[in-house]
């Protein structure tokens, strides 16, 4: 089993380079002020600081009772404060211990707590304790978490439910991020036709402008519908030129050498254009290149090959103009539950379930067939030049690691 380069195809890795750098050049640095309500699916524009210690005191990871270990000689101890979470204590009278629940400042004077269960009330309701104590048990010491000062998320983090919650926890109540991307999506095909108008002879469905703006919904794009693009040079011409104030162009469908692929032909002609042939099954031609100075992706027309080729290269380009650092997905090695007899020149990337711990692939790739991607859990990796027996590993890449 190896890779092998392809004379003419451009592997993945060469194509996410290229649009890494693209997407450096191309970045987004306008900022904006948000309150942490608003601030879901945001970037961090700059680092999340810490202005307090985490936890601000020590407190009681237990309810039970807080004692000054040396005082603790096996003799009954009188209990002289009850300390509440949001209460502050005095200081821990010496020779006695305080009642004291979970998260309660620990008073002064006092480096252990012993958990109610271990404790027994004495007839003059003194307290003792029935197991041996260890020095700072079940305290949660001040700043354990985080120092004041502590860099806790570095700038170009992608907030989501976790970030939030712990620039809630900092008191963090206004966040700089990046200004959200305007993304224009535009479907070209003369075949396409908008659900909830009948379908003419010869027409489809349009799926890919749904699953695109959804999609970059998601990312935290704001979203520009340029609609059906028909397929007509001058038509072409003039919706890209409607759209100068977008940071992306995103479009899918002629973009392959066909006669009716005029996406190119208006790049070439009022702005700069690459076509690539990508070593990446389904998906293999794809546009890049600028109109009037603004950025142009096109990605080919069939819907997985949409949905591949926007996952595993216009997405993690997106994240990069933001200033995310880590865009790619995640993926981890799984036992292939089918054979690959056949080594490709591209690499493919099947729809496929995890089953008993193997990777299924849908019985139809097509690369029109979105079907298989509704069904399936992830996309498995087949690298160029490779064969698969049963049990073989390959990459699993999880479709919630390239959907969000
Ligand atoms: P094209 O790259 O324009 O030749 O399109 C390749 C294939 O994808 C053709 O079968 C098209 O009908 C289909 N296709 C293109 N755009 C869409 C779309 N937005 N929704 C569904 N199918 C599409
Ligand atoms: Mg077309």
């Amino acid at each position: 089993m190896s890779g092998c380069d392809h004379p003419g195809l451009m592997p993945v890795e060469a194509a996410l380079a290229r649009l890494m750098l693209l997407a450096e050049a191309t970045a987004i640095r306008e900022t904006e002020s948000v309150a942490l309500a608003a601030a879901n699916g945001r970037v961090l524009a700059e680092p999340l600081i810490a202005g307090l210690d985490l936890p601000p005191w020590a407190n009681s990871a237990m309810d039970g009772y807080a004692l000054r270990l040396a005082d603790w000689t096996g003799q009954p101890l009188t209990v002289s404060q009850r300390i509440q979470a949001g209460s502050a204590p005095a200081p821990l009278q010496p020779g006695t211990c305080a009642r004291i629940f979970t998260g309660a400042p620990l008073p002064a004077g006092a480096d252990t707590v012993e958990m109610q269960e271990n404790a027994v009330l004495t007839a003059d309701e003194r307290v003792t304790f029935t197991q041996p104590l260890r020095l700072s048990q079940n305290v949660r010491p001040q700043g354990q978490e985080t120092r004041r000062g502590d860099n806790v998320l570095a700038a170009g983090t992608r907030l989501g439910p976790i970030e939030l919650g712990l620039a809630a926890s900092l008191g963090a109540a206004q966040l700089t991020v990046r200004r959200r991307p305007r993304v224009a999506v535009l479907s070209t095909g003369d075949e396409l036709v908008e659900p909830g108008l009948p379908l003419g002879p010869g027409q489809i469905y349009n799926s890919n402008r749904r699953l695109l703006i959804a999609w970059l919904q998601r990312l935290g794009c704001e979203v520009v519908d340029g609609g059906i693009l028909a397929d007509d040079l001058e038509l072409t011409r003039a919706a890209l030129g409607a759209l100068s104030a977008v940071d992306l162009i995103l479009s899918t469908g002629g973009v392959s050498v066909g006669e009716a692929d005029f996406l190119g032909v208006a790049l070439r002609d009022e702005g700069e254009l690459a076509l690539w042939k990508l070593a990446i099954k389904p998906g293999k031609p794809l546009t890049c290149g600028q109109f009037r100075g603004v950025p142009v992706i096109g990605l080919p027309g069939n819907p997985a090959s949409t949905l591949v080729t926007f996952g595993l290269l216009a997405r993690p380009y997106l994240l990069r103009r933001l200033g995310v650092q880590r865009v790619e997905p995640l993926g981890f090695a799984m036992p292939a539950g089918f054979t690959w007899s056949k080594p490709g020149n591209r690499r493919e990337y099947l729809r496929a379930r995890l089953e008993h711990g193997r990777v299924v692939p849908y019985p139809n790739q097509s690369s029109g067939v979105l079907r298989s991607a509704a069904w399936a859990e992830g996309i498995a990796e087949v690298l160029e030049g490779t064969t698969l027996n049963e049990g073989d590993s390959l990459r699993f890449i999880p479709l919630s690691e390239i959907l969000g």
